[in-house]
């Protein structure tokens, strides 16, 4: 008979269709993938906080009595209702502040009622209040039995509240309470590594028990949370290794290289490579030569040269009769690349083509075709390419620019792209610096070479942090600059989830620098325009018929004008440290002294301070990430990879590296054929069906 465990989420109370569908949106389809749905994080409701003791920022429990409560009327696009209580016990006042409610939490508020209520403090005009707390009816002042451990907080989804997936859990963890669950993994590596059994690890945190429990679990050091973290990194390194069989087992592109065009293209530039360079060539070849597909990922800092290498290694694989296609993030860096290829590629007789979004009719029309029949040897786009009317005759080889931005669907999508069933040769390039142990467990599946070597020549940019009051100067110095022949880029940033706001800031800059500074010409690009009005916008500034560009961070990546030797950014608190360091690449490589100077609001918080103070302080694209990781936190740093495409349920990647070593042993193990079974379990508990991982086109 089928065990408990694998029985579908329809014999839990409460879970309906409706249920089933939230559930089944959170990859929950059994009752076992209900059990490997940990909490999110814990709160401590173990006690009562005094209301005169709470701090901002704090996430606390009270017990309290409604003074009086009042419904006021809001003014923001429509009138809003907002419901506002006072809250005191002997100790102090809050207020609570409900922007939606209903008929039931509005008799909640009666004068007089006690409360028990949960949720985080914050400061506002000089008082402290909640804001929609979760609250309780306490019996007059009667105390009602508080939970004697950490409340577990679970992942949920839109529609599907934290107490129904709560009482959906409960009805599993009580029969994992009582009949237990299979191990998984072999007994003597978890006695070796002092690591409890799967049952009761599951049952300590979903239900942590003990007030030691609970410190451990609170501070991230049970036991059961060892377990987990290892077995999770284990089996998504585990993934990647499978993925990156499947796609090494495929027949691929055979190319040859050819020396003899490879050096007539590097003495063709008007500069030598750098050593990094070389040997990161001599890798790709390499790759090449093996036989089996390339999947190499190249880390360099910005303006390191990545795009050269990519350029030169396209020249074997249109010399075996194969393609290449070159992905760029933006249409603005496609462009870029597009100019340059066909600079370098054209007078060895290469046929480069570029094919953005906007290309429609017949422009459209004319450059598939080329495509098609492999006129177009080289093929420069944005997502445009992947399109399903895009077809190549005989595609080889793709490169990814600044993969972190590119979704794996899109990567998979693009190689159904050829014909033959060969498996083209891939190469991520990314500026973004991965510290060489996480690189083990979140790139298992690529080769890695890195370009940590820059051109000679580059000038250091001396960063300034400078606040709004010092406006006015630091335009009368653009003004000199831009006297003196100089070029500045001026970047405008705003919270990222609104583009048409930080579009709308850029429009407001340029209008006011156009007032404040009409003896210079200036251009403006941002998100929100036609491609070709950017690309105009950025060939003014290229050819220096414009000064300043002002910008939104459309520019961050891959904009090259050696001229431009001022980059100022608005804002800059608002970006990651990777971004700044990205934006500050454009500066620093003509001849110019370069300066990049951070324009803040005059109320900094300390911590945004001292992030810009790193930024401040260090050009070393390496410290910056590594940094950057610490304040933010992988997914964030390094994009889909970890968001999208690695998300990762107990593990955390940068707070858990000590663990690193064990999962890679507990991967390599599991690898043996005698595990085979283990191995499959360890994949399913973990990875499930993500397609991601499982498909490769
Ligand atoms: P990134 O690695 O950030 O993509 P790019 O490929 O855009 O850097 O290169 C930045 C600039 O450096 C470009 O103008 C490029 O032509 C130039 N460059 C690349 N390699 C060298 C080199 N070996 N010597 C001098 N300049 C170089
Ligand atoms: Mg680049």
């Amino acid at each position: 008979m089928e065990h408990w465990s694998e029985q579908g989420l329809r014999y839990l109370k409460g879970v309906g269709p409706r249920v089933a569908e939230k559930l089944q949106k959170l990859g929950l389809k059994t009752q076992r993938d209900l059990l490997f749905h940990l909490p999110l994080r814990y709160e401590d409701r173990t006690f009562i906080s005094p209301v005169g003791s709470l701090q901002p920022g704090q996430r606390a429990q009270i017990e309290a009595e409604v003074l009086h409560t009042g419904v006021h009327f809001r003014r923001q696009g429509r009138s809003r209702r907002v419901l506002v209580a006072k809250l005191a016990d002997n100790t102090g006042v809050v207020a609570v502040r409900l922007f939606y409610f209903n008929a039931n939490q509005q008799k909640l508020f009666e004068k007089g009622n006690w409360l028990r209520c949960f949720g985080e403090v914050r400061s506002a005009q000089g008082e402290l209040e909640m804001i929609h707390p979760e609250c309780e009816l306490l019996v007059s002042e009667q105390p009602a039995p508080l939970p004697q451990t950490l409340t577990p907080i679970y992942p949920t989804t839109e529609g599907l509240h934290q107490l129904s997936i709560k009482r959906i859990l409960a009805q599993v963890i009580d029969k994992l309470q009582t009949d237990g669950l299979a191990e998984t993994l072999p007994q003597d590596w978890l006695d070796q590594n002092d690591f409890p059994d799967i049952g009761s690890a599951m049952l300590r945190l979903h239900r942590p028990e003990s007030k030691r429990d609970s410190e451990l679990i609170a501070s991230n050091r049970h036991p059961a949370q060892f377990r987990f973290i290892v077995e999770e990194l284990a089996a998504h390194r585990l993934a990647l290794l499978e993925r990156r069989r499947q796609i090494r087992s495929r027949k691929t592109p055979a190319i040859s290289p050819d020396d003899g065009l490879r050096d007539k293209l590097a003495h063709a530039l008007p500069f030598e490579l750098t050593g990094a360079q070389q040997r990161v060539l001599a890798d790709l070849m390499r790759d090449f030569a093996s036989g089996k597909p390339m999947i190499r990922l190249v880390q360099g800092d910005v303006g390191s040269g990545k795009t050269v290498v990519a350029a030169l290694a396209c020249l074997p694989v249109t010399e075996s009769g194969y393609q290449a296609a070159l992905m760029a993030p933006t249409e603005i860096l496609a462009e870029q690349h597009y100019q340059n290829f066909r600079q370098w590629l054209e007078p060895l007789g290469i046929g480069v083509v570029n094919l953005m979004g906007a290309d429609k009719g017949k422009k459209r029309e004319h450059k598939t075709a080329m495509i098609e029949s492999g006129e177009a040897q080289v093929v420069i786009g944005t997502h445009a390419l992947f399109q399903a009317s895009v077809e190549f005759k005989r595609l080889g080889f793709i490169i990814f620019d600044e993969q972190h931005r590119f979704g794996v669907d899109q990567r998979l999508a693009l190689q159904r792209k050829t014909r033959d069933d060969e498996m083209p040769h891939q190469l991520i390039m990314t500026a973004t610096p991965i510290p060489r142990t996480m690189a083990m467990s979140i790139y298992a599946d690529l080769d890695y070479s890195q370009i940590d070597e820059l051109p000679p020549g580059r000038k250091p940019v001396t960063t300034s942090i400078v606040s709004e009051q010092q406006r006015a100067s630091l335009i009368q110095r653009v003004a000199e600059s831009c006297a003196g022949g100089g070029q500045v880029y001026w970047v405008c940033t705003l919270i990222e989830e609104s583009e048409a706001l930080q579009c709308e800031a850029a429009e407001m800059t340029y209008e006011t620098l156009c007032q404040q500074l009409p003896q210079l010409s200036i251009g403006l690009v941002h998100g929100r325009m036609k491609p070709k009005q950017k690309e105009a916008a950025i060939m003014a500034f290229k050819q220096g018929t414009t000064h300043i560009l002002v910008a939104t961070t459309v520019i961050e990546v891959g904009v090259d004008v050696p001229n431009a030797s001022i980059m100022i950014i608005e804002n800059p608190e608002r970006l990651g440290l990777a971004q700044i360091h990205q934006l500050r690449g454009r500066v620093g490589r003509g001849a110019r002294e370069s300066f990049c100077i951070l324009l803040v609001k005059n109320s900094l918080s300390e911590l945004a301070r001292k992030r810009l103070e790193i930024i401040r302080s260090t050009q070393d694209g390496f410290a910056i990430a590594e940094k950057d990781l610490e304040i933010r936190g992988a997914g964030e740093v390094l994009g889909t990879r970890q968001t999208g495409e690695m998300s990762f349920r107990i593990a955390d990647l940068m707070r858990d590296q000590k663990w690193f070593p064990q999962a890679e042993e507990l991967a390599k193990m599991m690898q043996q054929p005698e595990y085979t079974s283990e191995r499959a379990e360890l994949l399913r508990n973990w990875i499930g069906e993500r397609q991601d991982y499982t498909d490769v086109g």
